[in-house]
């Protein structure tokens, strides 16, 4: 049995990394796009093996409603109309895989939530890097005592960004600038490897004057979380600097460091313990059929996704709460408590 996907936004996610992956999938199909009046047609239909009727104007999107054979919708669109889709989706009865950030702010995020609850269908934040072996094994590494007792934590996710008009760059679109779109990697990640919510955050942003690219976002964040145990994490996001993705944890032990950490292929692990050190390989796989994969288990066999809209609420708390320390200067403290299961 396959799950069938309808994809919301043909954009280069959806058309480079999407399709394909699903045709990997061993349990995911892609059954139809939904895309703008003035791109719909038989263009879309031919290079992704669909028929013209599998092709959906955002206006048509309730005709869904009658496709058996679409359990699922994938939302690929601008942030702010995250929320706008899953809701039209879950009034569907169908199950919602949503990528990242899940909403605009904490708020916005909890009502996604809440509506998938109501509509009591399954709702995942499409969190790719939680699906890959090298993370679990920097996880394993970390819960495992390997490394000692885990200090620090560093982490890096910057891109040069220069298109002034993109939707990235708008403020009621985008939600924020680098933190919402690749600091939030960064963020999860942190979460993820140790388990652990944070207790207080603190942050510093720069929005430099007369550049057009960030009329309405931050160029930069430097942020700093502060988790239970006294680990302190550091975290630098940006739009205008090299594209550059890593992560570092620091026991009292050992250390390892991902470089790259985020990427959609070619990851890199190094682990430094009293042994020395050495880079654990892994067998190739693709992110995003993991993703697939993983979803649709779900659904054909029932259970809950293991980053589920809870965990995309999660980080958009962290977020907001950086944005808050921004805007104050002051340290703010969370009461978050989101507790995960040891195992996916
Ligand atoms: P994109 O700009 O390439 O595509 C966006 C799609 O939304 C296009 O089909 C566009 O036509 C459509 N759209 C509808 N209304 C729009 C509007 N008002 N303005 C602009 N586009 C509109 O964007 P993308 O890079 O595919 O990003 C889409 C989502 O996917 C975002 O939430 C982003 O954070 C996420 N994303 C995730 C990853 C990942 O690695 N998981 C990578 C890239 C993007």
């Amino acid at each position: 049995r396959r799950v069938g996907y309808a994809i919301v936004g043909i954009g280069k996610l959806t058309a480079d990394e999407l399709i394909p992956a699903a045709r990997t999938s061993e349990n995911s199909y892609v059954a139809a796009l939904v895309t703008s009046e003035e791109d719909k047609g038989e263009a879309f239909a031919r290079a992704f093996d669909l028929s013209d009727r599998d092709v959906y104007t955002y206006d048509q999107f309730e005709e869904l409603a009658d496709r058996e054979d679409v359990q699922a919708v994938y939302i690929v669109l601008p942030n702010s109309l995250h929320r706008e889709y899953v809701e039209r989706a879950a009034k569907m009865g169908k199950h919602v895989l949503c990528e990242k950030p899940l909403g605009m702010n904490a708020d916005d995020a909890r009502q996604i939530v809440a509506a998938c609850k109501k509509a009591r269908v399954k709702l995942m934040t499409a969190y790719r890097c939680q699906y890959t072996p090298e993370h679990w094994a920097a996880r394993d590494a970390v819960q495992g005592g390997r490394l000692g007792k885990v200090k620090l934590l560093d982490s890096i996710h910057t891109q040069v960004e220069t298109d002034a008009t993109a939707w990235r760059m708008k403020q009621d679109l985008a939600g924020g600038g680098p933190l919402p779109d690749v600091g939030i990697y960064s963020v999860n990640i942190m979460r993820f490897v140790l388990g652990t919510e944070p207790e207080w955050v603190f942050a510093a942003l720069h929005q430099p004057k007369g550049d057009p690219r960030f009329r309405e976002v931050e160029e930069s964040v430097a942020f700093t979380l502060g988790f239970p145990g006294g680990i302190m994490a550091t975290g630098l996001t940006s739009y205008g600097a090299a594209k550059t993705t890593t992560l570092r944890v620091l026991g009292e032990d050992g250390s390892l460091l991902m470089d790259p950490a985020f990427p959609y292929d070619g990851l890199k692990l190094q682990l430094t313990d009293e042994a020395g050190t050495h880079q654990p390989s892994f067998p190739e796989y693709d992110q995003f059929t993991q993703e697939f994969n993983h979803f649709s288990r779900c659904i054909l066999e029932g259970g809950t996704p293991w980053t589920p809209g809870e965990e995309g609420v999660a980080d958009h708390v962290v977020m907001d709460a950086l944005y808050e320390s921004a805007r104050t200067g002051k340290v703010v403290p969370l009461k978050s408590s989101r507790k995960k299961d040891a195992s996916r």
